[in-house]
Formats: structure tokens, C-alpha cells, sequence
């Protein structure tokens, strides 16, 4: 057992946790505060060995401290204390017993083996089973007391007291009750370690908790009525009662979001002070003959947004601005006015967006409504022509100022730009950050441009990037007037013919549909050949006497775009496609949306297609095909056909899916968030970043006594990822 040396030490007699409060834990010894105890491995714990420390390291516990903060996922209710004689058919309650006698049974089913025991009290005796657990007989040998948790059951004319988890008293065991008693916190264990092994562990543990010092400063403490920090993992190991352990937990929350905030915005003042930005002037005419211009009046959460974007661009170090707002609530014209803002200013706007088709369509769009304003458009994607790509190119090279709109194009060419003011990433989500910072690069003359980064759902890597890029954020939460909401239907191979025969009338009212084919398993050629067999099926049957379209990944891009141009101008009835129709495009005439085996696509991406139709006043159809032989599919597709809201269906993919996978992406070396939950704690991540800023506002080095804790435990936790930052 090593003790490193040069951790902090408290005198005596002055809290580590200046919460005021006595602490809760028992009176221990006269030792003194001293945190860098917590960060002895855990191998030099009594009962740990080498195979399990692997085992705990597996799971990312190496210290002490790993293990202190590891909070439990959940708490199981606290079962009744009950006797022997008092049991009831299915009532889950702990006994207090003694093992009379034991047995291993094979049991008829499945090979499994079970073990029985006559355990008794002083009002009675019940045969007690566990299932698969036939390596305990020895130890039930001797006749030990035990707690036991589970309940009675009856199998035929038998009762059995069926146990869920069981402790062993007499072994002398510190930690009476952990595992059977009170709320039982629950923690992700794995193959090799057990719940019950880290909850032992954590009872082994305890005592260090009077080690621990709070970070946050008193008076944070005090005004958000937190406990402290000892208290907090005290209570969430030990709990006492399930708002205590809730409270315990929001507080673990908060000072995590805390940490991790104050590391981005130190890191983003840092980059602030390195990166100079043209201020634009004020908007003045042009901006308000574009807005005078649009064919509708702004929704209020537009002009709002065109506010933030004005106060945003009068500043001299670039925005960082990501936009949220449902399909179809009109990010395009927010996103057209930053550009306008751009042009009128004397310098140049981009567009980057994800699909040639999207680059087409904004192209033509932006063409028409600010070339009406005398602004330039151009176009830039990987079939532009040489000759109008080198154009275009010495135009945006001197500074010319105009709007260009491009695909991956505009980063993977030799592009420069002269006088770059605004970048719009449109479908933000659709692009790495690595992609995404390529276009934010400072101009010929020095200055980095404004970026708004745009986004229809807040999908799991936007999420990512308002925690971890640390944009400011702007919601649209407000659809244009008078959208007649989309109606949602599923359907089955048994009523295929009913689907064809509502998408024939739909049509013979002068309306259009789409046709979305499933990506099969990201395999492009696959996906097409089941793009162009629906096809062939819908154009030799049910949709013959109408005009039918087909894009898919292997068209060439100007085929695709003439498709879609043709379907655009309602020369086409239906179009069948694969996804590349998800994001973007706006074709107000189309009303339906049928999603073949709806069941391979994720509930946002379900959401994006959905926001194709019902564009325009007429009421939208999405059918969604479902197979009857899939439960859990099925009740996915039920869940997205009830709900309407982008962010809700987020959150039920983000639980589908586990948020850990979500931020897959982020392995690179600076580890997880250990307490906090993006989507259920974002008001507490609201409330952090809020901190966060006021603190560096009142203290940018963060140097007062009371935020230096504050500062290195940032440092300590999130440092690795300010540096990944750096390089991204
Ligand atoms: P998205 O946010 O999905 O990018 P768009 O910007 O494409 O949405 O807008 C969707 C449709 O709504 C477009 O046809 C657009 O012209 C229209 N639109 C946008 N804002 C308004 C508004 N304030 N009032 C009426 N229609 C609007
Ligand atoms: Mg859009």
C-alpha cells in the first residue's frame, strides 16, 4: 500500500466540504484530510488482487477515487423486513434467516441448475431457491445466517422464497445490508466483476470518503442549496433516502457539467484573444430590403434569431453559432440574411451543405432572392464545370464580394478566400468537425469568419458539440403559421395495396409523393439496386400511368439533379429515392412520404424524412412500412408516429441506442462523462455553463483562493479535451 506524497493537506479543523453542515458521515479517526489518499490504486484494497484490479481497470476503476466516483446508475426500492411466517405470494421483502440445509438440483428446463435451501427464523422455515448460483452451496454449508432478498412464489403445489440477492452474516462482514437492505444502488458491472463485488468494495471504502474535498466554492454551495461533495457521494452509495440520493446526484452533475464548462470557455476565450474577426458595420439597406423582400413575414423565433445573429456579427471575434430548429421551420432565410449581412459588409458568405441535391436547391433559391438584390451566387460541387470552377474560384480568391455555395467541394479544393465573413454549415450534423473547422479558417486578410452551423434535429453529435464544441445556441422554436401538422400511419405487407392506392389519389388531386427506399446495410450499390427494383415494380404496377422518378447514390450528379429539378417543377407524380432526399430539400406540392422498412432508419432520421411533406398549407401523409413480426420495431414506429416533436424522438434514439455509444466519436484520450446525462441534465447544464461564464467574467484566470480547487479540478478532469480542441 503506497501513499503518494504531495497531495494537498488540510490542517485540522477546517472542512474540506464548506458546506457548513456537520458532515454525515461517522466519526472516524483523528486523521488528517489528506486527497491524495484517494488516488492510491485500488489493489491496495483489502480483497482486491491482481485479476480483479484488471477486472476494475476494465471498467475504468484504477483508484480510489475512480471508485468513489463511480455513482450508481440506479437505486432499487428498499424491500420490507419481513419474517418468515408473514410472507405473501409475490410481495418482494429481505428475511432475516438461518440455512438449515442444502441442496443442488438439476432442474428440468434449460440445464440449469438450482440451489435450495431450508432457511428458518424464530416464526418459521421456507425452502429458499436461487437459480444458477450452485457455486454457493459451500459456503450455506455451515449453516450461516443470512439476509435474503426476493420473493415467494408458488410452482404448483410448492412455495418457494425465490432469491434475488442474499449476504452472508456471520462472516463478520463490515457491510451488513448492502445488498439486501434499504435502497440498493446498482452500478454497470461486467462479466468479471460483480455488483455485489463493487458494492463491497464501496463498504471497504467508506471511511475514505472523509478524504475528499469539494472544488466548489461555498458560496455556489449555499446559494444552489447543494450538499457537499462528501455528503454527495455518500449518500449516493449509501442512501438514506431516494431524494437524498437524487439530490446527491444532481449536485455530482452539476459540478461535472461545471468542470467541463469552465475548461471549454477558458479554452474558448483563450482561442477569442487569438482570433480576430471583421465587427460588421450595422445592418443598413440591403439588409432591409432582403428581409422587406421575403415572401412571408419573419415567425417571431426567426427574428429573434436574426437579432442574436446581428449582435453576434457586430463583435470583432467570430461567432460560433449553432442553429436548432425543426424541419421546416425556416432556417434558410435566417441563414440567407447572415449572408446578405455578409455581402453588404464588402465581403463574401459560404453555404456548405451535405448533398449536391441540397447545393442545387439553395443555389437556385438564394440565386433568385438575393440576386433580386444585386448579390452574386455561385455554385460549387464536384461536377462544376473547370471552367466555371476556376471562375468562381479567382472571384472568391480577390475578395470579391459575393455568396458561394458549395458541397465538400469548398474545403476539398484549393479554395481561398479573399474576404470571407459568414459561413453557414447547413445540416451541420452531416459533416465532421473536422470537415466543419476546414471551412472556418481566417481569410487572405487575417480575420476568421462568423459561422452559423445549422441543424434540423439535435441529433446525438450536436449534442455532442453544444456540450463539447461550445457553441452558443440558438432554437426556431416556431413553425411558420398555418402548417397543418404531418399524419403518421404505419402499415404491413397485408395492406401494401391500400398504400398504393392512397398515394394514386393523392396524386390524381395534383399532389406528389415520395417513395424513400431503406439504406441497406450502408452498402451503396445494395441500396441502389432496391431503389431502382421498387422502381421497376411501382413503374410495371401499381404506378404505371404515372410519372415516376428515381435518384439513388449512383446516378451521376447531374442526372440526380435534373431528377429532382423535374420533380421540383411537378413534371414528376412520385419519386422514389434512397435517403438522399433526407435532409433539406422543399418541395411544398409534395404531401406524401412513404419509408419502406421503416424499421432501418433511426427516429430522428424518420423525423427528417417526415419533414419533407407538409411543407405547405395542404395536409402531409408519412406511411411508414412496418413488419407485424417485430415487436420492438414496431413500437418504435408507434412511438415516432405519435410524436412530433424532433428533440423528443432524439431522446428516445439517444435511449434506444445508450449514450455512451453517442459519444463514441469523442474517444480520443479524454475520457466520459461519468455522472452526467446530456439529455436528462440539461437544465443543469444550462445552469453550469451559466456559472461558468459569470465566474470567468468576475475571475478570467480563475486565481482567487476560492476558484483555484475549482481551476485545477478542471484542468485535472478536462484538460485532455481542450487540447483535443485545439487540434481539431
Ligand atoms: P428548414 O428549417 O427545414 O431549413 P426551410 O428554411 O427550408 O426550413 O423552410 C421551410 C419552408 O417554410 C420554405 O418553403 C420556406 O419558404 C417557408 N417559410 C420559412 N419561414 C416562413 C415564415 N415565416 N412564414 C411562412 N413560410 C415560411
Ligand atoms: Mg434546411
Amino acid at each position: 500500500m503506497s501513499e503518494r506524497g504531495g497531495g494537498i493537506h488540510f490542517p485540522l479543523g477546517q472542512p474540506a466540504s464548506p458546506d457548513g453542515e456537520a458532515p454525515a458521515l461517522p466519526p472516524t479517526s483523528k486523521r488528517r484530510i489528506d486527497p491524495s489518499r484517494l488516488e492510491r490504486p485500488l489493489d491496495s484494497v483489502r480483497g482486491v488482487g491482481r485479476t480483479r484490479s484488471a477486472a476494475l481497470a476494465a471498467l475504468g476503476l484504477r483508484s480510489i477515487a475512480d471508485l468513489l466516483e463511480r455513482i450508481p446508475s440506479r437505486h432499487e426500492n428498499p424491500a420490507r423486513l419481513a419474517k418468515v411466517s408473514d410472507l405473501r405470494i409475490g410481495e418482494e421483502v429481505t428475511v432475516r434467516a438461518t440455512v438449515r440445509t442444502v441442496a443442488v438440483r438439476p432442474t428440468r428446463r434449460r440445464g440449469l441448475k438450482v440451489l435450495e435451501a431450508l432457511v428458518a427464523d424464530e416464526s418459521g422455515a421456507v425452502r429458499a431457491v436461487w437459480y444458477n448460483q450452485a457455486y454457493l452451496a459451500d459456503a450455506l454449508s455451515n449453516g450461516p445466517e443470512m439476509l435474503l432478498k426476493g420473493s415467494l412464489r408458488r410452482y404448483g403445489a410448492l412455495l418457494s422464497f425465490v432469491v434475488t440477492s442474499h449476504e452472508l452474516l456471520s462472516s463478520g462482514d463490515v457491510s451488513e445490508g448492502i445488498h439486501t437492505l434499504g435502497l440498493i444502488p446498482v452500478y454497470p458491472a461486467s462479466g468479471d466483476v460483480s455488483v455485489r463485488f463493487i458494492r463491497t468494495l464501496l463498504g471497504s471504502c467508506r471511511d475514505e470518503l472523509e478524504h475528499v474535498v469539494d472544488p466548489l466554492p461555498s458560496h455556489l454551495v449555499a446559494s444552489q442549496r447543494f450538499p457537499g461533495r462528501r455528503d454527495s457521494l455518500l449518500s449516493s452509495h449509501f442512501p438514506v433516502s431516494i431524494s437524498e440520493a437524487r439530490a446527491s446526484r444532481k449536485r455530482l452533475a452539476f459540478e461535472e457539467l461545471l468542470l467541463l464548462q469552465l475548461a471549454l470557455q477558458r479554452h474558448r476565450r483563450k482561442e477569442e484573444a487569438e482570433r480576430p474577426a471583421a465587427a460588421l458595420p450595422a445592418p443598413g439597406r440591403l439588409a432591409e430590403r432582403f428581409l422587406r423582400a421575403l415572401p412571408f413575414a419573419p415567425t417571431g423565433a426567426q427574428t429573434r434569431v436574426i437579432g442574436e445573429l446581428d449582435s453576434d456579427l457586430a463583435r470583432a471575434t467570430p461567432m460560433r453559432r449553432l442553429l436548432q430548429g425543426d424541419v421546416g421551420s425556416g432556417k434558410t432565410a435566417v441563414a440567407a440574411y447572415g449572408l446578405v449581412r455578409a455581402v453588404e459588409a464588402g465581403g463574401q458568405g459560404a453555404v456548405m451543405v451535405p448533398t449536391e441535391v441540397l447545393a442545387d436547391q439553395h443555389a437556385t433559391r438564394l440565386g433568385e432572392q438575393l440576386g433580386a438584390l444585386g448579390i452574386r451566387v455561385a455554385l460549387l460541387k464536384g461536377s462544376t464545370r473547370a471552367a466555371d470552377r476556376r471562375d468562381t474560384m479567382t472571384r472568391l480568391n480577390a475578395g470579391e464580394p459575393m455568396v458561394v455555395v458549395g458541397t465538400h467541394s469548398l474545403i476539398q479544393e484549393e479554395v481561398t478566400f479573399g474576404a470571407l465573413r459568414v459561413v453557414v454549415v447547413d445540416e451541420q450534423h452531416r459533416f465532421g468537425v473536422r470537415q466543419r473547422a476546414a471551412l472556418v479558417t481566417p481569410s487572405g486578410d487575417d480575420s476568421w469568419p462568423h459561422a452559423l452551423h445549422m441543424t434540423a434535429t439535435p441529433i446525438p453529435r450536436t449534442l455532442c458539440l453544444t456540450l463539447y464544441g461550445d457553441l452558443d445556441v440558438s432554437v426556431i422554436d416556431e413553425l411558420p403559421p398555418g402548417r397543418t401538422p404531418v399524419l403518421t400511419r404505419l402499415f404491413y405487407d397485408a395492406n401494401r395495396d391500400d398504400v398504393w392506392d392512397f398515394v394514386r389519389t393523392r396524386i390524381d388531386e395534383g399532389r406528389q409523393a415520395f417513395v424513400v427506399c431503406p439504406l441497406i446495410d450502408d452498402n451503396v450499390a445494395v441500396t441502389a439496386a432496391s431503389a431502382s427494383e421498387t422502381f421497376r415494380y411501382l413503374t410495371s404496377g401499381p404506378l404505371a400511368s404515372y410519372r415516376v422518378g428515381l435518384v439513388h447514390g449512383r446516378l451521376k450528379s447531374d442526372r440526380k439533379s435534373r431528377v429532382m429539378a423535374a420533380f421540383a417543377a411537378g413534371e414528376l407524380d412520385a419519386l422514389v429515392t434512397t435517403t438522399v432526399i433526407e435532409v433539406g430539400v422543399d418541395v411544398p406540392n409534395a404531401t406524401v412520404m412513404v419509408v419502406e422498412d421503416a424499421h432501418r432508419f433511426g427516429l430522428s432520421q424518420l423525423h427528417q424524412l417526415r419533414g419533407r411533406v407538409g411543407r405547405g398549407a395542404a395536409r402531409g401523409y408519412c406511411l411508414v412500412g412496418a413488419s407485424e413480426a417485430d415487436d420492438e420495431a414496431r413500437e418504435r414506429l408507434e412511438t415516432f408516429a405519435r410524436t412530433d416533436d424532433g428533440f423528443a424522438l432524439a431522446e428516445a434514439d439517444l435511449r434506444a441506442r445508450g449514450e455512451g455509444q453517442v459519444f463514441g466519436e469523442r474517444q480520443t484520450g479524454w475520457g466520459d462523462l461519468r455522472v452526467a446525462r446530456v439529455l436528462r441534465d440539461r437544465k443543469i447544464l444550462g445552469l453550469a455553463r451559466q456559472t461558468a461564464a459569470s465566474m470567468l467574467e468576475k475571475d478570467p484566470e480563475m486565481s482567487s483562493p476560492q476558484n483555484r480547487l475549482l481551476a485545477d479540478a478542471a484542468q485535472a478532469r478536462f484538460g485532455g479535451l481542450t487540447s483535443w480542441l485545439d487540434n481539431v
